[in-house]
């Protein structure tokens, strides 16, 4: 146990952006790993955006990812009347004033403005960037309450913060602007002020803020495309943070251990899709077997109206030729097609590359003919015939025209364990089928 207390502070719209949540990962790792608390804080203040359906899209995204939060939910517009009252102290204490505005459409207003030191320097050490100053006097009053009497961000956000007892503030650097401001209102409340981090960007391969023009750029995207969430939250930790070896797929408890917060990268760190992907293979081969087999029938099942009987060996047997070389569970339906249906589409590009080829007819009805002839069954048994034809050569002549005309495509399991899975009846019949209406003579 420790009296460190951290937030995740999020302004819910709907989306949960990739860079938001990697700093709710990051506040997260930080409680965990120090004994201390994750409050999780909903700065509902836009009331347009921060919907309830909004709110519960939030909670949804980080229970995926398995960020539990200590403590009830602490929702920013219910602490409305404590913002005011702050303000009233700021204004008798002469830290804040009031002046009229007018407003775009001409109306005139009274709005409630923070009055900055005019000398000396704000100062802190942030964990992540290091010393960080700038003078008070070149930053300007700001308004900490509307005309409409409604609490603005920067005065909500701290008064939270010294209600929640905040001991460390973890966000996006983007907000480095607002930290000088905001460490002059905990200073003129008398309150004492968190210790601070500052999360580098995410960036794309140009170096730019990562946006949706480069790709999903919002959790739930990537759970419709099947990504797991253990792999997205391994990645996104990884953008930042390394545990200082060459260790990159990591247990929960891993992480929880190893994690520093001192140790997060200063730079930007630049998001690789491709990495991604890799990781979420990684995945998918941690996945238990048995859950796995069941993936694999309900995927199948959601391809086909029909699912052929086969026995739990059979389903054993593909679910873990297909388990080394899945990235993604949604390519599931795709890989098992042509093992639940002879009705399965043909890939145009490697029927042409493969099919429409001189002599592959010939080569077709050849093998069709030498397979009828294995009496066992077998994986090993079928590679012993395409061996022999190759007399030593490579067998890929053979092996790619067989693959694309019993499944329809250019890659997949290995094609012996393939043919075994299929059954004579199928493999012959597809080889022959392929060569009359595909092939080339
Ligand atoms: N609602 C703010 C945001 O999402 C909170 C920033 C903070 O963590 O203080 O950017």
């Amino acid at each position: 146990m420790s009296d460190i207390r951290v937030r995740f502070a999020p302004s819910p719209t709907g989306k949960v952006h990739i860079g938001n949540i990697r700093a709710a990962i990051y506040n997260w790792l930080y409680a965990r790993h120090t004994g201390g608390k994750f409050l999780l804080r909903v700065e509902d203040t836009d009331l347009e955006r921060s919907t309830p359906e909004a709110i519960a899209v939030l909670f949804d995204c980080m229970k995926w990812l398995g960020l539990d939060w200590d403590e009830e939910v602490f929702y920013q517009t219910k602490n409305a009347k404590r913002h005011l009252e702050a303000v009233d102290r700021l204004l008798a204490s002469g830290h804040a004033y009031k002046v009229e505005k007018t407003s775009r459409d001409g109306k005139i207003g009274v709005v409630t403005m923070f009055k900055m030191p005019r000398e000396g320097v704000i100062e802190f050490d942030d964990i992540v960037k290091g010393h960080m100053a700038k003078k008070a006097e070149d930053i300007q009053d700001f308004a900490i309450v509307r005309s409409d009497g409604s609490p603005i961000f920067h005065i909500a956000n701290v008064v939270d913060d010294i209600d929640q007892r905040v001991t460390h503030v973890i966000r996006g650097d983007d907000h480095v602007e607002n930290t000088f401001k905001h460490i002059c209102i905990f200073r003129a409340l008398g309150a004492s002020v968190p210790k601070y981090g500052h999360l580098s960007m995410i960036v794309n391969q140009q170096g730019k803020p990562y946006s949706k023009r480069d790709g999903a750029a919002f959790v739930g995207e990537y759970r419709e495309q099947g990504y797991l969430p253990e792999a997205l939250f391994n990645y996104l930790l990884l953008l930042g943070w390394n545990p200082g070896d060459d260790r990159e797929v990591l247990t929960r408890e891993e992480m929880i251990r190893l994690f520093e917060l001192e140790k997060v990268h200063v730079t930007a760190a630049m998001f690789d899709p491709k990495k991604l992907a890799w990781m979420n293979g990684e995945y998918i081969k941690k996945i238990p077997h048995d859950e796995f087999v069941r993936e694999v029938k309900e995927r199948a099942s959601s391809s086909v109206e029909q699912v052929p009987a086969h026995d739990d060996a059979w389903w054993s047997y593909l679910a873990d030729q297909l388990q080394v070389r899945t990235k993604f569970l949604n390519d599931i339906p795709g890989m098992v097609r042509c093992f639940v249906s002879d009705e399965f589409p043909f890939d145009g590009k490697a029927v042409e590359k493969r099919l429409k080829k001189p002599g592959v007819k010939g080569l077709l009805l050849d093998l069709a003919e030498r397979f009828s002839k294995v009496a066992d069954w077998s994986a090993p048994a079928l590679e012993a015939v395409v061996k022999e034809l190759s007399q030593g050569n490579g067998m890929g002549p053979w092996v790619h025209p067989i693959r694309v005309a019993v499944s329809g495509r250019g890659e997949g399991i290995g094609l012996f364990e393939m043919l075994q899975l299929l059954g004579r009846d199928a493999t012959l019949a597809r080889l022959r089928k392929a060569a009359e209406t595909l092939a080339v003579d």
